[in-house]
């Protein structure tokens, strides 16, 4: 249970849902006009932002 493979599947449990949550903003930022213009993501779209919240959420471990 202590093994190398069972950390790495701790990291990728991590990961997937976080880098998941980024390319959904991502694709939807490369086709929203209020949202690729902007500098930072913050500054889109409604629905933007919401995709960028669930990103930092993911990334953040869901933690606060
Ligand atoms: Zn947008």
């Amino acid at each position: 249970m202590n093994d190398a493979s069972a950390a790495g599947e701790a990291v990728r449990d991590i990961e997937i849902p976080m880098l998941r949550a980024y390319r959904l903003w991502f694709e939807h930022a490369r086709k929203c006009e209020g949202c690729k213009s902007v500098r930072r993501a913050q500054d889109g779209c409604e629905d933007g932002r919401e995709l960028w919240g669930a990103y930092r959420l993911a990334r953040n471990g869901g933690g606060r």
